[in-house]
């Protein structure tokens, strides 16, 4: 790994900086996501073992279950402290007292723009409230965070007096926000230096991402002396969303040698969760934990990733360091080295004849549009090196789906499992995925189903569908598969059958 922090930027002051994750609140707000109780309270306490110093659960006023939601995580007794939300008044500080949180976290518009239009207040009246409220806060409990909201959007000599009003009474850290993302990161530079100086109180920025700076300024506001950033997970949030942790936190772990208190190994997996909650896939060429952000295809990066990994690679962020993992792929820009890896990977060394020959096939196979799978990889080894298929591990006898608007999806499959003859059936939210489920069920090993993609080759309903699978044992070893067909649970069954029989090819070293 590389050391060279020096290298990447000046050193800012701090070594260590707080995070503050607003996934369940600023998060949820992202249009189209809602997380259910149990969902949120299980994504409390992983924000929890992730390391976040301070968890924003929710807005307690804004209803019933959202109150009992902040009660219930309040009450897990995790080690994060629990945060709720509150607008400046007496009502919201005790709805949201009342739920057991550590810290309340008031805020009120201090922009024109939002004054004027939203809460009709004159800006002497808005000093006297944040005052008030601030004080009404302290006096019930030890933590209160203060957002001037809209920060970004007020005049500078204004702000400063409302936040001076803030911390002389008594907040405990003052957030600056930019509500509409319409920063720069010198202007954040320019505003964090003049209230650190100015205002005494430790100050944290909440950062939107309008024109896709939320992370740049996040970490220019650190390089001013913010002492706190707040995040969401995969940058979920209002609109293009927040700041998003893994990028944030890598940057300032990696980049800026400052410490989180963030277990980054525990990064990719919380990614995931979030994005199976919320519905929003993480687009693969995200940072930091998108599925290429280790993932190499041409035939030049992947020689020198083979030789030493930080030569394609920033080096000072490894996959392991977040919990991912580093990939080869197959492509037209594959090259022989990463095809002789992926090979000899599987007990398998082809002469340099025959490595040409399934080079050759597979660049002609994806210059074709299409993605090779590792099972197509094998495959083609397998006859260009003239093995003959071994043992498989599944095959398929019998299936029976049922599935309707008033029953449970459910699939029985018959199998014969290294030679046995083995009945399974499974329950499933669809056909596809009981189907899954049952073949999964008939296997003697662990075997989980990472990734799932199904795409219509032609357009009307009568289509081809094109599934594409992969699938992880207990050792980590991860193999892609696809089936096709004009049936999609019959093409996904194909593909799971392919994946499996591949795993039991791979783990007998010499049989293809
Ligand atoms: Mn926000």
């Amino acid at each position: 790994m590389l050391r060279a922090i020096v290298f990447f930027t000046d050193s800012p002051a701090q070594t260590r900086v707080t995070v503050f994750d607003t996934t369940l609140r600023d998060g949820e707000q992202t249009p189209g996501v809602s997380f259910t109780f149990e969902q949120k309270l299980e994504i409390a306490r992983q924000l929890s073992s992730l390391g976040v110093y301070t968890i924003e659960a929710g807005f307690p006023a804004s209803s019933q279950g959202e109150r009992e939601t902040v009660k219930a995580i309040a009450a897990l007794g995790l080690d994060s402290f629990v945060c709720g939300l509150a607008r400046s008044t007496t009502g919201d500080v005790d709805t949201c007292l009342d739920c057991g949180v550590d810290m309340v976290h008031v805020f009120i518009p201090t922009s024109e723009v939002q004054r004027v239009h939203t809460i009709k207040k004159s800006p002497e009246e808005v000093l006297r409230i944040t005052g008030d409220v601030v004080a009404y806060v302290r006096d019930h409990c030890d933590l209160c965070m203060f957002s001037a909201m809209d920060a970004t959007r007020t005049d500078p000599d204004y702000l400063i007096q409302v936040l001076q009003s803030a911390a002389g009474a008594g907040a405990t850290i003052l957030n600056i926000p930019d509500t509409v993302g319409v920063f720069s990161p010198s202007a954040m530079r320019r505003l964090i230096s003049r209230i650190i100086s100015e205002v005494n109180c430790p100050v944290d920025v909440h950062c939107h991402n309008d024109f896709g700076l939320a992370v740049a300024n996040t970490v220019t506001a650190v390089e001013a002396g913010a002492s706190q950033v707040q995040v969401t997970v995969n940058g979920l949030g209002e609109r293009a969303g927040n700041a998003d942790i893994s990028q944030t936190v890598m940057i300032l772990e990696s980049i800026y040698g400052i410490r989180t208190g963030i277990r980054t190994d525990l990064l990719y997996e919380t990614s995931r969760l979030i994005s199976r909650y919320s519905g929003i896939a993480v687009p693969p060429i995200q940072p930091v934990i998108g599925d290429n952000a280790f993932s190499h295809e041409s035939g030049i990066h992947s020689h020198g990733v083979i030789a030493c990994a930080a030569t394609f690679e920033p080096g000072i962020m490894t996959p392991e360091m977040v919990g991912h993992r580093r990939k080869l792929t197959l492509g037209k820009h594959v090259g022989r080295h990463a095809v002789r890896q992926m090979l000899s990977d599987a007990h398998l060394s082809p002469s340099d004849d025959q490595l040409d020959r399934i080079v050759e096939k597979v660049k002609f196979i994806s210059t074709k549009g299409k993605k090779v799978t590792d099972a197509d990889l094998y495959e083609i080894a397998g006859s260009e090196m003239g093995m003959v298929n071994g043992l498989r591990a599944i095959k398929l006898e019998d299936i029976a789906i049922m599935t309707g608007n008033h029953v449970i999806p459910t699939a029985t499959v018959k199998a014969l499992v290294e030679g046995r003859e083995i009945v399974s059936s499974s329950t499933g939210n669809g056909p596809v995925d009981a189907a899954l489920k049952a073949i999964l069920g008939a296997l003697p090993a662990h075997v989980q189903l990472k990734e799932f993609n199904i795409e219509a080759i032609s357009g009307g309903s009568d289509a081809i569908g094109h599934v594409n699978i992969a699938i992880e044992d207990d050792q980590g070893r991860v193999i892609s598969a696809s089936g096709s067909g004009d049936d999609i649970v019959l093409a996904s069954v194909e593909a799971m059958i392919n994946a499996i029989n591949l795993l039991q090819r791979l783990s007998r070293p010499g049989k293809v």
